[in-house]
């Protein structure tokens, strides 16, 4: 079996033209959903993903202030420009981008934000009310992952599910997605870690396999049921003298030899990559909606 590839840019696209259509219609209702974004210090990779998400505002129609801190700023001022945009009318979904310089705790920071704007996910009144199956914003990859699954047609109902990494930014929240008992949940989940015996026992199991270990080749194909759904969340460089930049991208997963056994795949770039910034877009619509009074 050769497994059919799920573009991931392609649905990232088709949820963005949704995006802009539901935009357009708020707009007629005087409604105008804004999204903070706040980047403290130089970091090359962190500026580029600001820029992505202003850019993409800009295409969707979404009001977007972007603000550049110098390095050296100080706990207190970062956390005062959060509550600043807290009490903005103007701004529905704060981010500050992560990871901070090292002189600041994330872990304030992050509480200092208001849940009702906190669209990264990340606050713990959201992770919380995510875990008991409340409404709530859902971290942006995990729920990108979610609609990937969704919008492929994947059964996750009844599903063995294999979760490969427990940060709490991937692991964690998928796999509390997945075991919900809900219309896009009932999976049964397990989630393997650097300390997990026998992982390839494990994910051999799988009908759905999310690998988000941050290493390259982690799942190989001797570890892949027939026909099972792969997710490879994981970006990783490898050097590549060919290449102009002398590194290219890979996922977890070993994809030329995966994609001969399984039924679907995600390539690295091109699969769940898409989706974490358009999902940080759904949810700041969401959240001007749910401001506005309206069901999201
Ligand atoms: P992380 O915080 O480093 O967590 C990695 C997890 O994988 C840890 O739980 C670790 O176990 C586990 N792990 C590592 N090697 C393993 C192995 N050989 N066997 C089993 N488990 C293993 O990483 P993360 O932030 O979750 O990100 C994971 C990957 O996804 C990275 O490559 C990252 O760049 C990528 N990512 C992509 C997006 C996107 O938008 N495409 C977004 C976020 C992350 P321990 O807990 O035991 O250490």
């Amino acid at each position: 079996m050769t497994a059919q590839i799920i573009d991931g840019k392609a649905v990232a696209e088709q949820l963005r033209a949704e995006l802009k259509s539901k935009v357009a219609d708020l707009k007629t209702k005087d409604i105008l959903p804004g999204l903070a974004v706040v980047l403290v210090g130089d970091d090359p990779a962190s500026r580029s993903y600001v820029t992505a998400k202003g850019r993409a505002c800009d295409e969707i129609g979404l009001y977007s202030d972007n603000r550049c801190l110098p390095e050296l700023t100080a706990q207190e001022d970062l956390i005062s420009l959060v509550e600043e945009f807290n009490h903005d009318p103007r701004i529905h979904g704060i981010l500050v981008q992560l990871p901070l310089p090292k002189h600041i705790d994330e872990g304030p920071v992050v509480l200092a934000i208001d849940p009702a704007k906190d669209v990264d996910g990340f606050h713990p009144v959201n992770v919380g009310k995510m875990v008991i199956g409340q409404e709530c914003f859902l971290p942006c990859t995990p729920h990108g992952i979610l609609q990937l699954l969704l919008r492929s047609g994947v059964q996750i109902e009844g599903a063995e599910v294999v979760v490969v990494g427990r940060s709490n930014i991937v692991g964690k929240p998928i796999a509390n997605m997945l075991i919900q008992k809900s219309l896009t949940g009932n999976a049964t989940v397990t989630v393997c870690h650097t300390r997990t015996h026998n992982l390839a026992d494990h994910v051999r199991r799988a009908d759905i396999i999310i690998a988000a270990a941050g290493r390259p080749n982690t799942i190989t194909a001797d570890m892949v049921k027939e026909g099972a759904v792969v997710i490879d969340v994981g970006v990783n460089r490898v050097e590549d003298a060919t290449r102009k930049r002398g590194y290219r991208l890979v996922g977890d997963v070993d994809f030329d030899s995966v994609k001969e056994k399984a039924s679907l795949i995600t390539p690295v770039p091109g699969g769940v990559g898409p989706m974490t910034i358009t999902m940080l877009l759904y949810n700041t619509v969401q959240s001007a909606m749910r401001a506005a009074g309206l069901e999201a």
